[in-house]
């Protein structure tokens, strides 16, 4: 299964977040079909999503939302505290050539537009409370930059941000993917950011290193080097959806009678996709007549 590790260095002046999210991204490229470049962002924002969600404390839900003007149209990915999360986006089947470097041209498929993360808590305990919306404008398309930049306009907290995932032309298509996420707290000394900043640069491509079978703890060596550091939780994580057939059944019974009975008549049935995860439920004639 997937794992996410988090830590710090540098005396707490350093929070880092490294994940392994390739079954994730298998299981939701599985789930919405997608085209290889759609794949490769929906995967870079599920995992950024995971990562962020991991460096935040007090939320029961946290949403990073894409909308934009390019062929994808815009992209969803929800995390909870525990790990799971699911995601989809508006045109999966949307494609593009290459890039001039070769690689998938997720800036392209996203274009412009507006980059949201949304916060919520006390959900799960079925208070409402106000959710917390930041915001800031797609400044790169190609996630792990926009997440960065996200993250220091939005909160004051500079960081590095890599997310890579490596596709393949058969099934299962995905055959890697991960990220890592560095943020500085107050009080990061220059030095210890030069150094990450150089280990970075200098360092080959995150999903090649994945692709080698490196471990969440590994992806943290691999970004920060020779500093130090202490991982205080190992998680695990997946793609899970919280619809199932009930929720699907008291979805529909509350359209009201008058739309149950024309179902009825006109299909024997009624049918619901999940849009978060294209699951199918299907209701019979039995499932419309019990609830009516
Ligand atoms: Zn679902």
């Amino acid at each position: 299964m997937d794992k996410l590790v988090h830590g710090t260095a540098a005396d707490g002046t350093v929070r880092i977040m490294a994940a392994i999210s390739t079954d994730i991204v298998k299981e939701a490229v599985r789930r919405h079909e997608t085209s290889p470049t759609v794949s490769a962002a929906l995967g870079r924002v599920l995992t950024g999503t995971l990562l962020l969600g991991s460096s935040l404390k007090d939320f029961d839900r946290l949403t990073v939302k894409i909308e934009s003007d390019g062929a994808i149209k815009g992209i969803v990915a929800e995390a909870n505290a525990e790990g799971r999360v699911r995601g989809y986006v508006k045109n999966p089947h949307a494609e593009l050539p290459p890039n001039d470097d070769g690689k998938f041209d997720v800036k392209g498929i996203i274009g412009e537009g507006m980059f949201y993360v949304i916060r919520e808590s006390g959900y799960e305990i079925g208070l409402h409370r106000e959710p917390y919306v930041g915001s800031v404008p797609i400044i790169s398309g190609e996630i792990a930059e926009d997440f960065a930049y996200y993250l220091a306009k939005s909160e004051q907290i500079p960081s590095a941000v890599l997310l890579g995932v490596l596709l393949q032309n058969q099934e299962p298509f995905v055959t890697a993917s991960g990220g890592v996420m560095i943020q500085m707290m107050p009080g990061a000394n220059e030095h210890i950011i030069t150094i990450i900043e150089d280990t970075i640069r200098r360092a080959p491509h995150i999903t090649s290193v994945i692709n080698n079978g490196a471990t969440p703890k590994e992806l943290v060596k691999f970004a920060l080097g020779e500093i130090d550091f202490e991982i205080l939780e190992e998680k695990e994580i997946e793609f899970a959806c919280n619809c199932s057939f009930e929720r699907a059944v008291s979805l529909i019974s509350s359209l009201g009678k008058k739309e149950v009975e024309a179902m009825l008549e006109e299909d024997k049935g009624a049918k619901m996709t999940c849009g978060f995860c294209n699951e199918l439920y299907t209701l019979d004639e039995n499932d419309l007549r019990k609830m009516l």
